[in-house]
């Protein structure tokens, strides 16, 4: 049984809490790793590049960060990740799997290389990741692990045939695992982010005709920004959540209600 929260508690703060995000030297993950630490959060920062701008920020923000270089290509860096993780920051209470790559051709052309490349990184990483977290939450009987997913968790899609793979068996990792860890304390969700400007949308955005078509479909009227995840990812990394397990959360101006 969830402790009652105390009246004055606030079910969004995250003091005391570290959490590790996944791609956090640039784009979404960046947003959400400085969006944990403004809600009190200490943060280890993962990338194949390095995260030291991002962990100056966190710092700015008076929280504990962590830099820590893992290329998620392969399975052979979890283990320290999530040790070292432990061992610089004293715990492990929040996991999100943003980490992501994506690869786009006609699907008649698809090659092995952009299936492999996109679905290590996106789904077989993400989930031995929250393996290896989800062993220490469950021992703690405490955790929140937040995938991120995408519109084509939902879509189908086009060009990008093991994006949408990935993106969809993500969706399906975070039910699978919330149905197991659910009655152990450690809540397992996504959140799906629209058409958001970073690198990973470059191309769309460049290609003026796909940019209006977007554009002209979003009820909000324009692309999200990395800053628009961080409410989102608080709800899902605090108390506030407890109660909510497999939810797939779309943070997108409104594009899956059209
Ligand atoms: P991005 O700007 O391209 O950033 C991708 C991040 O993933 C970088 O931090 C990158 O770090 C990291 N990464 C990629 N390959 C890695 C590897 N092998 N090992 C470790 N880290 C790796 O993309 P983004 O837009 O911020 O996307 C973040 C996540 O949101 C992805 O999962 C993406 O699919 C998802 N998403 C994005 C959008 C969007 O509109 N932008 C929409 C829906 C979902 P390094 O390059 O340093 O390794």
């Amino acid at each position: 049984m969830s402790p009652v929260l105390e009246h004055h508690e606030n079910p969004f703060s995250l003091h005391g809490r570290v959490a590790l995000v996944t791609g956090a030297n640039r784009g979404l993950g960046q947003a959400i790793a400085l969006a944990l630490a403004r809600a009190g959060a200490d943060v280890a920062l993962v990338a194949s590049g390095d995260s030291n701008e991002t962990a100056a920020l966190v710092q700015a923000l008076g929280r504990r960060a962590l830099v820590l270089r893992a290329d998620l290509s392969s399975l052979d860096p979890i283990e320290n990740v999530v040790a070292d993780t432990e061992r610089g920051l004293g715990g492990l209470d929040i996991l999100v799997n943003n980490a992501g790559v994506i690869r786009r051709a006609d699907a008649l052309d698809f090659s092995e290389q952009d299936w492999d490349e996109v679905m290590n990184v996106n789904l077989k990483s993400a989930f031995f990741l929250a393996q290896a977290a989800g062993r220490r939450m469950v021992a703690n009987g405490r955790g929140k692990i937040i995938n991120i997913a995408s519109m084509l968790s939902f879509q189908g899609g086009i060009r990008v045939p093991s994006y949408t793979a990935s993106k969809s068996g993500l969706a399906g990792i975070t039910r699978l695992l919330a149905n197991e860890w659910a009655g152990k304390g450690v809540n397992v969700n996504a959140i799906a982010p629209g058409y958001m400007s970073t690198d990973n949308t470059a191309q769309l955005r460049a290609d003026e005709g796909r940019n209006r078509e977007i554009l002209a479909r979003i009820p909000a009227g324009r692309w999200g920004t990395p800053d628009d995840l961080g409410g989102a990812a608080v709800f899902l990394a605090g108390r506030a959540s407890d109660y909510v397990n497999g939810a797939i959360l779309p943070v997108d101006g409104g594009w899956l209600a059209r």
